[in-house]
C-alpha cells in the first residue's frame, strides 16, 4: 500500500516535513517518495500524514465511568477521589465489563489517530488472565499496546501476590502480535516494602520496566516519610525501581534533586496534564513551564536534561492524545509564557520512543524506511503555510482528532475514512453501554475503599 500526496511529517524531534508518498510493505514502512508503479495507491492529497500518537500511561478500564452516577459526598481530596470512586469502580469490573473497557477505550484512542498506548490495569475481584482479556480486545481492534496490573496491597495479601503473579505470566509474552507488557505496580503509599521489592524482583527477572504511579499527589510523598523514613523517589530508586526502561506516572511532587535522579537514571516520566487538573494535584515540574535551560523543559530548549523521557499520557481520559497535547500545552503556557509550541511534539516523540524501546524498535514514531508502520491521516487543510518551521504551531492551534481520517497500526488499515475495519462500531458502543450500566448497578452495593496511606489526610 502506499498513501500518496499527502504532507508527510517524518518525525517531530526534531521536527521533519516533506511532501512524499509512503510506501507500506507487510507491518514496515519500505520507502518514503514517489510510490513505485503497481504499489495500491490510498489517495492522500490535501493531508498530513503523521506518525501515529503514543499514549504513555492510561486506565482502559475507566472508559465506561463517564457519566457515572456518584452519589456519596463529593471528594475533597486526591485520597477521597481514589476510595470514593477509583477503589469502588474497579472492584466492580468482571470479565465482560473489562472486555468492553478495553474495546471502548481503544477504539477512542485509535479514533483519535493514537496507535499505541500504555495502559495500567486494575481489577481486584478478576485479576488472573484479566491483561489477556485487555490484549484480545486491543488485538481485535488492531491496536498496539503495552499492558501490565497495577500491583497494590490495599486490597490485601492474596491479591497483591494475585496481581504480581498476572504480571510475571503475562511478561512471559507469547500472546498477541501487538501488546508487551510492564511490571505494574500502583504508588509507594499503597505498596509493603515486601510487596514493592516482589515487584522490581519480577520486573528484573523478566528484563522490563516498571509501570507505576509516583507522587501524584503529596499525600504519597507524606506516606513515604511517615512510613519509610524517606520520599518516594528514594525509596522506589532503593527498591530497584528507577531503571532505564521504568515507566513513572505523574511525578507532581518531585523536587529537584528527585527530577535529576529520575531523569539520570534514563527513566521515562508520564505526565498527564488534563488528568492533574481534573484531580487538582498541582502542577507537575516536569510539564514545561520552566525558563529555557530549566527541567520543566519550557522555552526553545524542550528536552530533558539528562538521558531520561518526558512523555505524555492521559490517565485515563480518553486515549486521544493530540488534545491532551494541546492542553499540556496551554496549561504550560500559563505557567510560563516561554513554553514553546514545540514542547508538547517533543513529548509525543518521547512518547513513541518509550513505546519503541518495549518493543525493541527503535524508528517508532519515525515515517523512515525500516519504522514500523504506526501512522495517521488527518484531513486537514493547512490555512497557513506548512514546514517544519511551522508545523508546531498548526498542531497546538489547528489540529483536532475530528480530522483523523485514517489509522495504520504495524501496516494494516485500521481506521479507514473514520470507520474501524476492524469491528461494527455502532455495535461496539451499545454493548459497552449495556455493560456499562451493568457495572453501575454493581457499583451502587460497593462503599468506599477504607484503605488510607501515613502521614496524614492533608487539605
Ligand atoms: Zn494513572
Amino acid at each position: 500500500m502506499a498513501l500518496c500526496g499527502g504532507t508527510v511529517v517524518l518525525g517531530l524531534d526534531p521536527v521533519e516535513v516533506a511532501s512524499a508518498d509512503v510506501v507500506i510493505e507487510a507491518d514496515r514502512i519500505a520507502a518514503v517518495g514517489a510510490a513505485p508503479p503497481g504499489v495500491p495507491r490510498r489517495d492522500c492529497s490535501g493531508t498530513l500524514v503523521l506518525p501515529g500518537n503514543v499514549c504513555a500511561h492510561t486506565h482502559l478500564y475507566s472508559a465506561l465511568s463517564r457519566g457515572m452516577p456518584y452519589r456519596l459526598a463529593p471528594p475533597g481530596n486526591f485520597l477521597q477521589i481514589l476510595q470514593r470512586i477509583w477503589w469502588r469502580l474497579d472492584r466492580a469490573l468482571d470479565e465482560p465489563s473489562l472486555r468492553m473497557s478495553a474495546l471502548a477505550g481503544g477504539l477512542d484512542a485509535l479514533l483519535a489517530g493514537t496507535t499505541t498506548v500504555f495502559d495500567h490495569h486494575a481489577s481486584p475481584n478478576f485479576i488472573d488472565g484479566s491483561l489477556d482479556v485487555i490484549a484480545a480486545a486491543l488485538g481485535e481492534l488492531g491496536l498496539r499496546s503495552v499492558l501490565c496490573y497495577e500491583v497494590t496491597d490495599r486490597d490485601g495479601p492474596g491479591r497483591a501476590a494475585a496481581g504480581i503473579a498476572e504480571n510475571a505470566r503475562f511478561l512471559k509474552g507469547g500472546g498477541e502480535p501487538l501488546a508487551r507488557g510492564l511490571m505494574g505496580a500502583h504508588a509507594s503509599f499503597t505498596l509493603s516494602d515486601a510487596t514493592l521489592e516482589a515487584c522490581a524482583g519480577t520486573a528484573a527477572a523478566a528484563g522490563a520496566g516498571v509501570h507505576i504511579h509516583v507522587a501524584e499527589d503529596a499525600a504519597d510523598q507524606r506516606d513515604a516519610r511517615a512510613g519509610h523514613g524517606r520520599g518516594v523517589v528514594d525509596r522506589l530508586s532503593a527498591a530497584g525501581v528507577v531503571t532505564d526502561r521504568a515507566l513513572l506516572a505523574h511525578c507532581v511532587h518531585v523536587d529537584e534533586r528527585e527530577r535529576e535522579v529520575l531523569l539520570a537514571s534514563g527513566a521515562t516520566i508520564a505526565h498527564n496534564a488534563r488528568s492533574n487538573m481534573n484531580n487538582g494535584v498541582g502542577h507537575s515540574p516536569v510539564s514545561g513551564g520552566g525558563p529555557p535551560d530549566s527541567l520543566a523543559g519550557g522555552g526553545e530548549s524542550a528536552g530533558p536534561r539528562g538521558p531520561g523521557r518526558i512523555a505524555l499520557g492521559t490517565d485515563g481520559i480518553g486515549g486521544d492524545m493530540i488534545t491532551e497535547s494541546q492542553a499540556a500545552f496551554f496549561r504550560a503556557r500559563e505557567a510560563s509564557l516561554l513554553t514553546s509550541p514545540s514542547w508538547p511534539l517533543a513529548r509525543l516523540a518521547a512518547g513513541a520512543g518509550a513505546a519503541g524501546q518495549v518493543f525493541g524498535e527503535p524508528l517508532l514514531g519515525r515515517i523512515t524506511p525500516g519504522a514500523p508502520a504506526d501512522l495517521t491521516v488527518l484531513g486537514y487543510a493547512a490555512p497557513t503555510p506548512l514546514s517544519a518551521d511551522t508545523i508546531a504551531g498548526h498542531w497546538v492551534f489547528g489540529l483536532s482528532p475530528g480530522q483523523v481520517r485514517d489509522v495504520v497500526v504495524a501496516g494494516e488499515l485500521v481506521i479507514a475514512d473514520r470507520r474501524s475495519t476492524r469491528v461494527d462500531q455502532a455495535a461496539l458502543a451499545a454493548e459497552a453501554a449495556a455493560q456499562a450500566g451493568r457495572m453501575w448497578a454493581r457499583l451502587e452495593d460497593i462503599p468506599p475503599h477504607e484503605f488510607a496511606p501515613q502521614g496524614g489526610e492533608a487539605r
